[in-house]
């Protein structure tokens, strides 16, 4: 079985409906769950709309018509008539108004209130895909994440209870035997009154990822989870900046937490720890491509063979700072006791070296003026550009990293298995930048 997850630009129009449609139906065997987010744009538009309900319910009503008018254009350019979808739709916007109105006469906004209209997004978007899988003749089932998920009652920010959610699955585990294509909403539970409540934004991956887990967990044999988005998988570059930056064709769960760490827009490590607890492979896919062999695989590092150099990211405008520790104190107290006064001020910390003579820690603000207040040491600070190649068993491919190094006027400054970290002590321009990226991909595909 896969589990299948569309975020909200897949299912932002009449046409990506459609889209989603065909990717459910050549890349299943029939049984697969499909976890879906809100049309784009209406998670924002509901938040605001219950924001400005106790400030400006004109305001709120407005935003709430624009958000009925989207859906009720794309479902009536995707049904010739279908009354009760319809009726469905008017229906949630008239619960959704009176919902709205009743805090706007009591003057303050729970946490509940505010989940239980933000839900309506993900509540709408599954229902119109059931009911084109329904008028195009596969056998569907729509599943209530409500009745599943099982979290606490922060109902906005809720925490999962995984045990309760367990339960829940095993008391439903009738229906999973069916071969059907399951429907769902990502980013919603219920706390353990029923009440609705929120995962936290972007949380729909959290759900696809639930929904492998607990599967898995029922005895079900979940070949992958599929992160269907508007991007052609992981890519090797930011496409905003590296005009030829390429899909990358496998990677692990570790280099996914080092590339999220470092800045780079990929899934959320926290997002997918279900996933990566049960061993489920991960398949980021673009539900617009017609090339369906643009994706990524993400996997267990027990499960790649060859080492690999993946992806390449700039950090600008940081800073290295070099600690010299006395002779009077061991490095690597100083070390720790210095890292933590760091950390204790909300800097961002790329990397720390440390050995007996000098430690170095690369970090995103100047760390200079904390230092120069609280501590009588000796060290000193530079700007500096960090890069960072990272991949799979990236030590074994080092060698390509070092014809580098001249050309572009870098020095490396460590190395882990699924990292290596470079700097630059002038500004990296975006032009280099570009450079740099083919020279290493370039030289590296002919060597594949
Ligand atoms: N619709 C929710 C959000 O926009 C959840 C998601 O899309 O993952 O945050
Ligand atoms: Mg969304």
């Amino acid at each position: 079985m896969k589990i299948l997850k569309f975020g909200g630009t897949s299912v932002g129009s009449p046409n990506a409906f459609l889209k989603v449609f065909d990717a459910i139906i050549s890349n299943t065997d029939g049984k697969c769950v499909v976890v879906l987010s809100a049309v784009t744009g209406t998670t924002d538009k509901l938040l605001e709309a219950t924001n400005q309900s106790i400030k400006n319910l004109e305001q709120s009503f407005k935003i709430l018509s624009e958000v009925k008018n989207k859906h009720l254009d794309i479902v009536n350019k995707l049904f010739e008539d279908n009354i009760n979808l319809d009726n469905f739709v008017n229906s949630i916007f008239n619960d959704i108004n009176n919902r709205i109105t009743a805090y706007n006469n009591l003057g303050e906004l729970t946490s509940y209130n505010i989940s239980s209209v933000v839900s309506y997004g993900e509540i709408l978007s599954s229902r119109i895909l059931f009911e084109l899988l329904q008028s195009k003749g596969v056998p569907s089932q729509l599943l209530d994440s409500r009745e599943l998920i099982a979290t606490d009652n922060n109902y906005k920010e809720s925490k999962v209870d995984y045990q309760l959610t367990y339960e829940r699955f095993v008391s439903k585990s009738h229906i999973f035997e069916t071969k059907n294509v399951f429907i769902t909403q990502g980013f919603l539970g219920s706390c353990n009154k029923g009440k609705v409540s929120l995962l936290g934004r972007g949380g729909s991956d959290y759900s696809a990822s639930l929904f492998g887990f607990f599967l898995n967990k029922m005895g079900h044999n979940i070949e992958e989870i599929q992160i269907w988005t508007d991007v052609s998988g992981v890519l090797s570059a930011d496409p905003r900046i590296v005009t030829s930056s390429k899909t990358i064709k496998s990677m692990s769960y570790d280099e996914i937490r080092i590339l999220s760490y470092l800045g780079a827009k990929v899934l959320h490590p926290d997002t997918i720890k279900p996933a990566i607890s049960a061993n489920i492979p991960l398949r980021v896919m673009n539900t617009f491509s017609h090339d369906n062999s643009l994706n990524t695989l993400i996997l267990g590092s027990d499960k790649l063979v060859t080492p690999s150099i993946n992806s390449l990211i700039l950090i600008d405008n940081c800073y290295e700072l070099k600690i010299f520790p006395d002779s009077t104190e061991n490095g690597f107290s100083t070390c720790e006791r210095i890292y933590n006064l760091l950390r204790n001020s909300g800097n961002k910390i790329y990397l720390k070296i440390a050995s007996e003579e000098v430690i170095k820690v690369y970090l995103k603000e100047n760390p200079a003026p904390l230092l120069n207040i609280t501590d009588n040491i000796s060290f000193s600070v530079n700007s500096i550009s960090l890069l960072a190649f990272t991949g799979y068993n990236v030590s074994k491919m080092i060698n390509i990293i070092y014809n580098s190094l001249d050309i572009f006027n870098l020095s490396i400054v460590a190395y882990t298995d699924n990292c290596c970290y470079l700097k630059c002590s002038e500004k990296f321009e975006i032009e280099k930048l570009n450079r740099l990226h083919n020279f290493v991909f370039d030289n590296y595909s002919q060597k594949e």
